[in-house]
């Protein structure tokens, strides 16, 4: 069963609304988080609160409440809606205001958590690995609204998803306005040349997802190097292995990039044992 807090309330999927004059709604005023919960607890709760918290400040915008509270709030719903495989979506946004855009207007901001499921896709395509394009639409700029904060504001990210969709891919690899790869859609890169693995560094304009750092211990634990840095497309279209990390879709093995198929066109080996060991450490 869905459920949903909002603003002090538990709510069902058909009592929750929020306002129309709300920033979030009529700009995009506003932040959120997506976790996971495994086995009825949320995965690495605190560094997604953190992260929620983190884009709030920079967009000058106060939860209104604080971050020990919002953790034991997620834990309260985890426990009320009764999940033991889920998916969460926290939503802070600008409040309700007038039709300007003053954030002076929204007397107080919005808060929503959805407590629910998510399956973002069938899972033979996690055996066969995903085929994907290059996106035109490039990742926003670093120096326009920083790509670390996780806002409301996901236009690109989806026009980029609408370009896979129509050429018939699962999904697209973003770039940055010189061409170097930053991140797809919703989810981090990695990709393996000669016993290496490597993922664009932070600078390269993209969300520090929390299943790519957990992807990074992993890649420690299993005894390999992995190097953050500038990618660009040849390094993708001949990686020996490549994956996508992300808390909805997890670890995502790419089988093709702009046709070009990824090592054996299939989930490469070292690929496979990094994705047995997220699903030990998930359960564990
Ligand atoms: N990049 C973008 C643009 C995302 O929306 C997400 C999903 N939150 C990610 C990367 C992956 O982040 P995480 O591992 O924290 O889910």
């Amino acid at each position: 069963m869905t459920l949903i807090y909002l603003d002090g309330q538990w709510l069902d999927r058909e009592s929750a609304k929020v306002s129309v004059f709300d920033h979030g709604f009529l700009y995009g005023d506003g932040v959120f988080e997506g976790m996971r919960v495994y086995g009825g607890k949320t995965f690495r709760l605190q560094e997604h609160v953190e992260r929620l918290y983190d884009s709030a400040k920079a967009i000058l915008l106060t939860p209104p409440i604080g971050q020990e509270e919002m953790v034991a709030l997620t834990e309260e719903g985890v426990r009320r809606a009764g999940l033991q495989e889920g998916y969460l979506r926290h939503v802070v946004s600008r409040g309700p205001g007038d039709l300007g855009l003053d954030p002076r207007k929204c007397l107080r901001p919005t808060l929503v958590i959805i407590f629910d499921r998510i399956a973002v896709w069938p899972p033979e395509r996690y055996e066969e690995g995903l085929v994907l394009i290059t996106a035109g639409t490039p990742i926003n700029q670093r120096e326009a609204l920083s790509p670390r904060v996780k806002s409301l504001n996901y236009l690109n990210h989806i026009m980029a998803k609408v370009e896979a969709t129509n050429a018939g891919a699962d999904d697209a690899i973003m770039l940055d306005a010189t061409g170097h790869i930053a991140e797809a859609t919703g989810m981090n890169l990695f990709l393996l040349r000669k016993g290496t693995w490597f993922t664009p560094a932070l600078h390269s304009g993209l969300l520090r997802g929390v299943t790519r750092d957990t992807m990074i211990e992993l890649i420690h634990e299993a005894g390999h190097r992995v190097v953050e840095t500038v990618l660009n497309r040849y390094d993708l279209y001949t990686a020996e292995e490549a994956f996508l990390t992300g808390t909805a879709a997890e670890i995502a093995p790419i089988r093709s990039v702009d046709n070009r198929v990824i090592g054996i066109g299939k989930v490469g080996p070292l690929t496979a044992d990094l994705r047995a060991r997220f699903h030990r450490l998930v359960r564990s």
